[in-house]
């Protein structure tokens, strides 16, 4: 069964997500700038609607970019790709290009939203652009298999197929299957011959030893949190963390996940890893000390688990208290010695938590892995190994920080897909 009654595409692209919509906005606008007729040009979708993954972006709010912008916020295996997409096309050129559209942006700290903080404004402009741009958007269209034949064969699990002279693959990571994203581009590309890294999540909550972590679940604070690794500091952040029964969540927990996730192989943690939350810098440990010390005799009749009343929440108090103390939590402040306090010091400096994982691929906000960038040329997003054959977005072996970087890499490389289809002619690679 056609779906199309064997009309064939200048251009195919399948996922209406971040990269897929500014490929085929990319597309046509560059055409228009080359002075050519705008193109045929069909998005196939499998959800019902566009840009679902979007509207959850940022809680809602779209962080769509960040001030603080380079290459370190990227990781790939190979290390130069991102550069080079971005070489290409820069974040003013992402910022402009959303401009062009109708998506005007603010900033709040270093990240960058749109003014309205409403991610549903930033797909409503997508979808007037598409419209405007005479995109032909096909939804609830699952594709199944892709074959490369004198044209492209986009077949769907319903039986529809489409074909079209090249064909961008914008369909997004594995994480967050509930949103459309189950992975299914990695088993096209590998049917074309391209290799794929394992899935891996990023962006996600963290698993730790919880018998603390689930005794304060629910409750957050601020820490400047680093990630050791087998005794090497490997990651770091300053940010909220939040309690949780199976161990630790937040911004600062989020923005180190994926450090976790690269040392994890057949579901095992390659080497030991611990999370340590420093509560306070060096000046205020000094002050806390002294007011300790102060309280046994102040205080010497109160129990032990009040002896950070008023410096810390009750609860954490207590269970900083019982992390440092190995004792009952009744005995009378009086009763703590000099070395105690200590313990008491430095747990509020290094409170640890023993990593055992992250969570799974389906709480991930990224996804770590995907279609090995070295077999795509980052100057135009074309396949090495297939003429006519592209593909942008989470679906490649990249994956972005926390704050924005995820977004802006999927707008750059679909706008990079978008202008490289409309410039260059089918055929033009050394692939075959
Ligand atoms: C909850 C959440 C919050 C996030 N918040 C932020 C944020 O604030 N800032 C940020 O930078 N990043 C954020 N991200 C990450 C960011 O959303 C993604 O990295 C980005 O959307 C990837 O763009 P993409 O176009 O590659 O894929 P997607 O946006 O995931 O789009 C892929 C599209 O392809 C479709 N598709 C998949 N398989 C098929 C198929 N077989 N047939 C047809 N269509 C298919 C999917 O339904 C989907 O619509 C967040 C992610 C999540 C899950």
């Amino acid at each position: 069964m056609s779906g199309n009654d064997g009309k064939i595409y200048d251009l195919l692209i399948v996922g209406a997500g971040a990269s897929g919509i500014s490929a085929a906005i990319a597309f046509q606008k560059e055409r228009k700038a080359l002075g050519q007729k705008t193109g045929q040009v069909l998005i196939l979708e499998k959800n019902d609607r566009v840009g679902k993954k979007v509207l959850a972006t940022g809680n809602g709010r779209c962080n769509l970019s960040n001030k603080e912008m380079s290459p370190a916020h990227f990781h790939c295996r190979q290390d130069g790709f991102p550069k080079t997409v971005f070489s290409h096309v820069t974040q003013q050129d992402v910022l402009s290009f959303l401009s062009d559209i109708g998506i005007v942006t603010t900033a709040e700290g270093t990240k960058i939203f749109p003014m309205s903080k409403t991610a549903a404004s930033v797909v409503d402009a997508f979808r007037y652009a598409l419209d405007e741009e005479s995109v032909e958007v096909v939804s609830e269209a699952v594709v199944d298999s892709i074959v490369k034949e004198d044209v492209f064969k986009v077949s769907c699990a319903d039986g529809r197929t489409y074909f079209s002279k090249k064909i961008i693959v914008a369909c997004g990571g594995a994480c967050a299957p509930n949103l459309g994203t189950t992975g299914d581009g990695y088993k096209w590309l590998s049917s074309l011959g391209h290799k794929v890294y394992a899935p891996k999540p990023s962006i996600v909550q963290l698993e730790t030893e919880n018998a603390v972590t689930k005794a304060l679940s629910g409750l957050r604070l601020d820490a400047d949190l680093t990630l050791v690794a087998d005794g090497d500091v490997v990651a770091g952040h300053y940010g909220e963390v939040l309690f949780t029964d199976y161990g630790l969540s937040g911004p600062a927990v989020l923005q180190v996940s994926g450090e976790v996730a690269r040392r994890i192989r057949k579901d095992r943690l390659t080497v030991p890893m611990k999370v340590c939350l420093r509560l306070f810098d060096e000046p205020m440990l000094e002050n806390i000390r002294v007011e300790l010390t102060g309280r046994r005799d102040g205080f010497g009749s109160r129990p032990v688990e009040q002896i950070l009343l008023s410096i810390l929440p009750q609860k954490i108090g207590t269970m900083i208290v019982k992390s440092a103390l190995d004792r009952p939590l009744s005995m009378p402040i009086l009763s703590l010695t000099d070395q105690d306090i200590e313990r008491i010091i430095s747990t509020l400096r290094s409170w640890e938590f023993r990593v055992l994982g992250t969570k799974s691929l389906d709480f991930a906000q990224t996804t770590i892995g995907g279609a090995d960038c070295d077999e795509f040329d980052p100057d135009t997003m074309q396949s090495k190994l297939v003429s006519g054959l592209y593909a942008c977005g989470e679906v490649l072996d990249v994956d972005g920080d926390c704050g924005g970087y995820n977004l802006t890499w999927a707008f750059a490389s679909g706008i990079l897909a978008g202008c490289s289809c409309a410039f260059e002619k089918a055929g033009e690679t050394s692939g075959n």
